[in-house]
């Protein structure tokens, strides 16, 4: 066998394990960026800053200030990321100090 063609195929077995490491590393495939004309983040209340939460909205009630995107245990990046998939909004990309009305503390 010719060295080209045994380099070729030994990359081409070692694509399943970069894959594996990849995916480990990387789980959640995160969609775009979550808009806020969504019909489900309109519900939620959810906005791209929390200061821009207003209370006295019914669909903001839940809100407190130490509340954020970045604290929410359904915000699938680290907290200190800027950004991250969001599991209710089928990862769905917010910035970490989005908001809305179905934060979860984080553990
Ligand atoms: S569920 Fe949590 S992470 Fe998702 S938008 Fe609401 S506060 Fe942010």
């Amino acid at each position: 066998m010719k060295a080209s063609r045994r380099t070729f195929l030994t990359w081409l077995g070692l694509l399943p394990a970069g894959f594996l490491l990849f995916s480990r590393k990387y789980p959640v495939e995160a969609a775009g960026p979550l808009k806020l004309d969504d019909p489900t983040a309109q519900a939620l209340c959810y906005r791209l800053k929390t200061s821009q939460v207003d209370k006295s909205d019914p669909r903001c009630s839940r809100f407190e200030p130490s509340q954020n995107c970045a604290n929410c245990k359904l915000y699938l990046a680290a907290p200190t990321a800027p950004q991250g998939p969001c599991q209710i909004f089928q990862n769905k990309i917010v910035p970490a100090e989005a908001w809305c009305n179905a934060w979860v503390p984080r553990d």
